[in-house]
């Protein structure tokens, strides 16, 4: 039996105690719901591990506390003497100012950096290499019981591994009830993606090692041009991935799912139709309304609509981008059929690569 729990202060302080037992309890955040254990306890860090059937080399994200912030922002200096956890000296002098400049804009928030870390942290949370991801969440709940608990908390997100992020507690009930103790209900997810990664690529330049809820945009424009920023890398270079969001096939339904090269137009339903026939009826993932043309065609045809968003408003679609992919798989339609975002700017770049990696595991190609 995993409870669902109200956000009320008996329930946080039974949340603490679970978390100081060794326990692990699913958390909102402000991106989707985390599983949360004591990142320094390796019994707690293996109960994550098992909870979501997560490969062991697949490392975790530390959260922090918002008191390892000051007024005047984030020192890496100061976090890494308060947290014991990263190790100062390894991080490259140039960038130093970008990424204290990041974290003081954007922490807390949805950003997560990979530094060097500490033998502090276990292995078992950073699977064995030798740096540490850390992020400071913004969810008052989540704050809340990092401030109350005292610990640094591991807490990746909190779905079975490789199926989609929850983005409300029923959500982390459908994916890992009678697995853990407890969920805390904070309701939906503001942002409904996950963080952005930053890491490391050189002594001159961060990498996004995974697209998110912050933009690319937002960090070149607060890094300033001296600091290169590198996009997600397109292939899936190193083994082990780096990050979970450069695995292949992630965050997928249990659907197969056919990701279209352009947004749908009536002239792709016959096309569709001839070379799924044993797939109908549809499902259509779409950004924004269909003109009545188009959704005359498609209703007609048996098959449903998802809408992300009425109009293209992409910060829409990211908080619905989940929970939608979840009617979908309850849905009685049989295959889903995804529009690309309609842009690739903004938080477009993150859709886009969650939709590629969603219709990764076995969704039909396009004709
Ligand atoms: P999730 O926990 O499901 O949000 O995923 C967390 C992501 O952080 C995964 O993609 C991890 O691979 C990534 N991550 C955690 N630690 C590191 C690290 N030391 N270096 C690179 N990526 C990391
Ligand atoms: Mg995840």
């Amino acid at each position: 039996m995993t409870k669902k729990l109200a956000a009320t202060s008996e329930n946080l302080q039974a949340v603490v105690a679970l978390l100081q037992q060794g326990e692990v309890v699913a958390l909102p955040t402000e991106t989707v719901y985390g599983l949360a254990g004591n990142s320094a306890n390796p019994a707690a860090v293996v109960r994550i591990f098992e909870a979501k059937e997560r490969p062991s080399f697949d490392p975790l994200i530390v959260h922090l506390a918002s008191k390892y912030r000051t007024s005047n922002g984030v020192s890496l200096k100061s976090l890494a003497e308060a947290t014991g956890l990263i190790d100062f000296n390894k991080i490259p002098i140039q960038l130093i100012g970008p990424i204290e400049a990041l974290l003081t804009k954007f922490w807390p928030g949805p950003l997560t950096v990979v530094l060097p870390k500490t033998d502090r942290v276990l292995d078992l949370v950073t699977s064995g290499l030798p740096s540490v991801a850390l992020r400071m969440p913004a969810h008052p709940l989540m704050q809340s019981v990092l401030q109350a608990s005292g610990m640094f908390l591991s807490a990746p997100s909190a779905n079975r591994f490789g199926s989609i992020s929850p983005t409300s507690a029923e959500a982390v009930l459908a994916e890992l009830h009678g697995r853990i103790p407890a969920v805390l209900d904070g309701g939906n997810c503001e942002h409904g993606l996950e963080s952005t990664i930053l890491g490391i690529m050189n002594p001159t330049t961060l990498t996004i090692l995974r697209p998110g809820s912050l933009t690319q945009e937002e960090i070149q424009t607060t890094t300033g041009p001296r600091c290169k920023i590198e996009g997600p890398a397109e292939t899936i270079a190193s083994i082990p991935p780096q990050a979970a969001g450069q695995i292949d096939s992630h965050y997928a339904p249990r659907k197969g799912m056919l990701l279209l090269p352009e947004s749908m137009k009536p002239a792709h339903l016959p096309l569709l139709e001839k070379h799924f026939a044993d797939a109908k009826p549809f499902g259509f993932l779409l950004f924004q309304k269909p003109d009545p043309d188009l959704n005359k065609f498609l209703h007609h045809g048996g098959h449903s609509i998802f809408l992300l968003s009425t109009n293209s408003n992409l910060r829409e679609a990211a908080q619905n981008f989940y929970q939608t992919l979840r009617s979908m798989d309850a849905s009685r339609c049989r295959t889903l059929v995804a529009e690309p975002p309609p842009t690739q700017e903004g938080l477009g770049l993150a859709l886009m690569d969650r939709l590629k990696r969603a219709a990764k595991k076995k969704g039909p190609k396009f004709p």
